[in-house]
């Protein structure tokens, strides 16, 4: 597995960032459900951020309680499922507000379905005035609409909110030519463009979500999640990551 670290020189300064956070990343290492521990080591991560200064806003996906392609096949309708899996993202999403709550990082919680007495609806320029007056925004069920998946939300919201990147937490710190957890020879791109993504489905986030990004020209970050202090240390160049952009 490449260790070396990607160097962009000068860093980059980044004003507005989204993280999106996949439900799996929220269960550690747990079966289903959520970590508590891993909630909390990303609500320090995403306070630290906070404190440099950048405005921050989340998209967090549902997979550990919901996936609805999977329920979907196992015979419910298709739609029916997404919309659970929505629901799931709520969840999520009040479980990592909590978890900020708890280090003093003022939060706003806003769903794509209305559920008012949960937490406020969608509203583009709410949650800019949010970002402005320092909160962390959090994103949930995803864009709304079934079909759809919590990546493409992502790529969504960072265009609306005019985000200078959008960051994909995985497991690994990046794309790889092959699996790194089989294949210890596996080399990490460190830079790779939109299109190379989309022809050899490198699985970074599905094509959707390449495709909005790529036409809003917001650079996609990919880095682990799983380590702690990781979201800090890439925005400002260090580390290991892989960045997808236009090729230069
Ligand atoms: N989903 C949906 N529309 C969206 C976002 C999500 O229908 O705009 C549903 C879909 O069923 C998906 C589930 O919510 O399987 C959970 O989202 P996702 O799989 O993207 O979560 P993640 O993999 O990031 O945990």
């Amino acid at each position: 597995m490449s260790k070396t670290q990607t160097q962009l020189n000068p860093a980059p300064r980044y004003k507005r960032v989204l993280l999106k956070i996949s439900g799996e990343a929220l269960m550690g290492n747990r079966e289903y459900g959520l970590d508590p521990d891993m909630v909390a080591q990303i609500a320090r991560d995403v306070g630290a951020v906070r404190a440099l200064g950048i405005d921050v806003c989340l998209v967090v996906g549902g997979g550990n309680i919901f996936r609805g392609v999977s329920v979907a096949a196992a015979g419910m309708e298709r739609a029916s499922a997404d919309y659970m899996g929505m629901l799931a993202t709520v969840i999520n999403a009040l479980a990592l507000q909590n978890a900020l709550e708890q280090i003093q990082v003022d939060t706003r919680v806003q769903t794509a379905i209305p559920m008012d007495t949960v937490a406020e609806p969608y509203i583009r320029r709410r949650a800019e005035r949010h970002m402005e007056k320092g909160r962390v925004v959090i994103f949930a069920a995803g864009t709304g609409n079934p079909y759809f998946t919590t990546d493409t939300a992502a790529a969504l919201r960072a265009s609306e909110m005019g985000c200078d990147v959008l960051l994909k937490g995985t497991k690994v710190d990046g794309v790889y030519d092959a699996d790194p957890e089989k294949n210890p020879d596996a080399k990490r791109y460190e830079r790779l463009g939109y299109m190379r993504v989309l022809t050899d489905d490198l699985g970074v986030m599905d094509h959707a979500a390449i495709s909005l990004a790529r036409e809003n020209q917001i650079p996609i970050l990919v880095f682990s999640i799983y380590r702690p202090g990781a979201f800090a240390e890439v925005l400002s160049g260090n580390g290991c990551y892989t960045l997808v952009k236009d090729e230069d």
